[in-house]
């Protein structure tokens, strides 16, 4: 216990919630996890040598499937935090649709979180796709598509047009993952925000078995208080300091 508390100080990292496993100091510790040597080595590939403090909390947590809201600071590596937990549970394609979604502030965003996750997904052969043109993706996504698509990384507005259609023209009820990346953005009030938008697309991931975790570069009371109120066994990581 003493050496769980000196581990977590000398990385920064604060956690509320119960019963939270160990930081991982190796990505070799994950294969305790079930983590696959291929999943690993891939990592090495990609020149990531050690895990970042987020992602030592981040990823343990979530192999477990436990709900997390994530703050740790720009550039410290949180999309291979949520990417590596995911990629691992869909371990390789089905025909089920999408399995996870993920959903990013700005266009830009979304792409430079689909190139790394490409990197990362194809050595399970995953199905990766963003939302670029909505008139594309209704023939693609849409029920008389071959379903065999995995992982969706997308802008809010885009996704929420194609559920808002009668009848709608994607299924999110076998997903399995929904990540609000930067959900300090995402949350924002007024016209820069995406409120209405998340709560459309958080009923329309209605599977039992649904996950959820938002990440985001600060922590901001009205996230914590949404997070607290709707993800049951919710653990909270700080990562340095709390700069709300
Ligand atoms: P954040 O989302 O926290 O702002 P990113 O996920 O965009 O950060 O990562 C920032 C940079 O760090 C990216 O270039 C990413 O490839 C790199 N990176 C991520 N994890 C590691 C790691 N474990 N070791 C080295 N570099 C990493
Ligand atoms: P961004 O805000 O960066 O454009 P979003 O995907 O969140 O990214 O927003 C895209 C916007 O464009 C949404 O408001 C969406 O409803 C609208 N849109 C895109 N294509 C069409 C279309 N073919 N018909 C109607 N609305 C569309
Ligand atoms: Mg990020």
């Amino acid at each position: 216990q003493e050496r769980l508390t000196q581990l977590r100080k000398k990385h920064r990292i604060t956690v509320v919630g119960k019963d939270v496993p160990e930081p991982v100091e190796a990505f070799e510790q994950l294969k305790d996890y079930g983590i696959s040597p291929e999943l690993i080595q891939r990592l090495h590939e990609c020149n990531y040598a050690v895990p970042t403090p987020i992602q030592m909390q981040a990823i343990p947590l979530m192999l477990q499937g436990r709900q997390i809201l994530a703050c740790a600071p720009t550039g410290s590596g949180k999309t291979v935090a949520f990417l590596l937990p995911i990629i691992h549970h869909l371990k390789g394609p089905r025909r089920k649709g999408f399995r996870a979604v993920i959903v990013s502030p700005t266009r830009e965003l979304a792409k430079q979180t689909y190139r790394e996750c490409l990197r990362l997904a194809d050595c399970y052969k995953l199905k990766v796709h963003i939302i670029s043109k909505v008139a594309t993706a209704i023939n693609k996504f849409g029920p008389d598509s071959s379903q065999k698509f995995d992982i969706l990384i997308t802008t809010p507005n885009r996704l929420v047009y194609l559920l808002n259609q009668d009848p709608p023209v994607i299924s999110l009820s076998n997903v399995e993952w929904l990540v609000v990346d930067e959900s300090d953005k995402l949350f924002e009030a007024g016209e820069r925000g995406f409120r209405d938008q998340l709560a459309v697309i958080y009923q329309a991931c209605n599977a039992d078995n649904i996950r959820r975790a938002m990440f985001s570069a600060t922590y901001t009371p009205v996230v914590a208080k949404w997070a607290r109120k709707n993800l049951k066994k919710l653990v909270s990581i700080t990562i340095g300091h709390r700069n709300a």
